[in-house]
C-alpha cells in the first residue's frame, strides 16, 4: 500500500514571537515619568532623560511578561465596568508642565464627587500571596507598605499613585492588584501623603536641573537587587559588568520557594528561640515525661545527650453515654 508523507504543521510560534518583539520600541524620554519617580536611584532617572537611547532593552521574555500584564490589567477594568463600577477616563494623560512630570493613569472612579485615580498592577501569584496575606479584600496602605518595600519595582508604586492623586487633585488613590495565577484581586487604598508627594516634586526639580546642566547625581551604594538590573548598568558601572559574579536566572518555582522562605523566616526564628528555651527547661527537670497544658514532653537519653520530644496531647475522647 502506498504511504503518503505529511508535511509538519506550520510553525505558529515564530511569527508570534516576531510580532511580540515588534511591539517594543524604545521611545525618547523627554519628561519625568510618574511611574518612575519613586525609583531607588535618582541617577538612573537622569540617565533616562539624557541617555535613554543607550538603555539596555529588556529581554523578549520580559517584554512578553509585561505585555501579558497589560492585557490582564485592561481586562480588570472591563470587568469592573461589567460589574457596574463607573470607570471613567481610561488611560488619561497627566502632566505637570513646570516640573516636566507626565503620567498615564489607568482609570478614575468617582466617589462622593471626588475623582479617584486607579492604577491596576498585575503580579505573579507568589508575590501577590506574600503581599496580600488575607487574600481578596480592601487593604489600607499601612497594612501592606512593608511588603511593597521588598522589591525595587514594588517600591515605585507608591510614588506613582501619589503623583496621580496630586495631579488629579484627589486626596486618595487606589491600587488594584491582580494575581496573574489565580485571577484574585486586592484593593489598596492610598491616602495622599503630602510630605512624600513634596519629596517627589523636589526630586523632579533636581533631575531637571541635572538635565539642563549635563550633570549626574551620585550613584547609590551598589545594590545587588537594583544596579545589575538597571538599564544603565553598563554605562554607569562598566568596571562592575566584566566581573559580575551573579547569574540572574528565571525560575518561577525556585523564586516561589525563596519568597516562601522569606515569608516564614521571622516565624522560624521565633520557633527556634522558644524551642531552645523549652527544651533546656525540660532537660533541667528530673522527670522523664511531663505534661504542661495540652502538651506532652518526653525525654530520651542518647549517646550525645538528652533529646526532648514535644507532642500535643490527643483530645480526650468524650465518655461513652451510659446505657
Ligand atoms: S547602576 Fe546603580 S547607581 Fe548606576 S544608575 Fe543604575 S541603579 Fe543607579
Amino acid at each position: 500500500m502506498e504511504t503518503t508523507t505529511k508535511t509538519a504543521p506550520p510553525d505558529l510560534l515564530a511569527p508570534w514571537l516576531r510580532h511580540k518583539a515588534s511591539l517594543f520600541r524604545q521611545t525618547p524620554c523627554t519628561s519625568n515619568r510618574a511611574s518612575q519617580l519613586g525609583a531607588d536611584c535618582e541617577r538612573e532617572l537622569v540617565y533616562w532623560r539624557t541617555r535613554w537611547s543607550e538603555a539596555l532593552e529588556p529581554s523578549l521574555e520580559l517584554r512578553i511578561i509585561f505585555q501579558e500584564g497589560e492585557k490582564h490589567e485592561r481586562e480588570v477594568l472591563q470587568e469592573l465596568q461589567r460589574a457596574g463600577v463607573q470607570v471613567l477616563e481610561q488611560q488619561c494623560s497627566l502632566e505637570w508642565r513646570d516640573l516636566e512630570i507626565t503620567g498615564h493613569v489607568d482609570a478614575t472612579v468617582v466617589s462622593e464627587g471626588e475623582s479617584i485615580p486607579v492604577d491596576v498592577k498585575s503580579m505573579s501569584a507568589h508575590i501577590w500571596d506574600a503581599v496580600f496575606r488575607d487574600g481578596t479584600r480592601v487593604y489600607a496602605w499601612s497594612e501592606v507598605s512593608e511588603a511593597f518595600g521588598r522589591k525595587p519595582w514594588l517600591r515605585k508604586y507608591l510614588g506613582q499613585v501619589t503623583l496621580y492623586a496630586l495631579l488629579r487633585g484627589s486626596e486618595r488613590a487606589i491600587l488594584l492588584c491582580l494575581n496573574k495565577g489565580t485571577g484574585a484581586l486586592a484593593q489598596v487604598n492610598v491616602e495622599l501623603d503630602y510630605e512624600y508627594a513634596e519629596s517627589l516634586l523636589r526630586r523632579a526639580e533636581r533631575i531637571n536641573a541635572h538635565v539642563r546642566a549635563g550633570t549626574l547625581p551620585e550613584r547609590i551604594p551598589f545594590d545587588e537587587e537594583v544596579c545589575p538590573r538597571c538599564p544603565f548598568y553598563a554605562l554607569c558601572l562598566p568596571e562592575h559588568v566584566g566581573r559580575e559574579p551573579i547569574a540572574f536566572l528565571e525560575d518561577a518555582e525556585v523564586e516561589r520557594l525563596l519568597e516562601e522562605r522569606a515569608l516564614h523566616e521571622e516565624g522560624a526564628r521565633v520557633f527556634t528561640k522558644a524551642d531552645d528555651r523549652l527544651k533546656a527547661w525540660a532537660r533541667a527537670r528530673p522527670e522523664e515525661r511531663l505534661t504542661v497544658g495540652r502538651w506532652l514532653l518526653e525525654k530520651r537519653k542518647l549517646s550525645r545527650g538528652v533529646r526532648v520530644d514535644v507532642q500535643a496531647l490527643e483530645e480526650r475522647a468524650p465518655a461513652a453515654a451510659s446505657a
